[in-house]
């Protein structure tokens, strides 16, 4: 990490700011600003200890996120995705979700269990992959910010008004 870098960590967008809640426009060029911006995000989620980090949650409305499930433990875990697009999706599980634009916050959401993935590297190449299970379901997690979806709006209206006045509460005892 290079001391610039390590200045340029990214302000994380949270729940209730308007990027969160807008569909992201296709990235359309992949160049040496996009790769830089993906390299802050990288540096902004293991700074946040996320697994996932979508660009509307550091205030950019592109299609275009990053994942690690290993913390950045395994330096080959990490991926960027550009303009993902879900090909084939099937199966149902419901787990409990958290977000770094929803601290303090989990969730029982329910995702596909398994997906088909067609997205665009930071080199913009193309690629298919499947992906299944805690995996797939981060893959969810962070196409639906690119859609101006949170774990929130996945839900039932009961459990998005607890999760509101617990929201409420955290924002009043300054811990949001
Ligand atoms: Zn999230």
């Amino acid at each position: 990490m290079t001391e610039k870098a390590a200045n340029d960590l990214m302000r994380i967008t949270k729940y209730g700011e308007e990027v969160l809640a807008t569909r992201a426009r296709e990235v359309e060029t992949i160049d040496g600003a996009l790769r830089n911006m993906v390299e802050r995000m990288r540096l902004t989620m293991y700074r946040a200890n996320g697994i996932g980090l979508a660009a509307p949650q550091v205030d950019e409305s592109i299609r275009l996120f990053v994942v690690d499930l290993t913390l950045g433990e395994d330096a080959d875990a990490f991926h960027a995705f550009v303009n993902p697009v879900i090909l084939e999706a099937e199966g149902a599980d419901t787990d409990e979700e958290g977000c770094l634009s929803v601290p303090g916050i989990n969730l029982g959401v329910e995702r596909h269990t398994r997906l088909l993935l067609r997205a665009v590297d930071l080199e913009g190449k193309e690629f298919e992959r499947e992906y299944r299970d805690f995996e797939a379901r981060v893959l969810q997690h962070e196409i639906d910010h690119l859609d101006g979806h949170v774990i929130l709006d996945r839900v039932s209206p009961l459990k998005r008004r607890l999760a509101k006045r617990e929201i409420r509460r955290l924002q009043q005892n300054g811990s949001w």
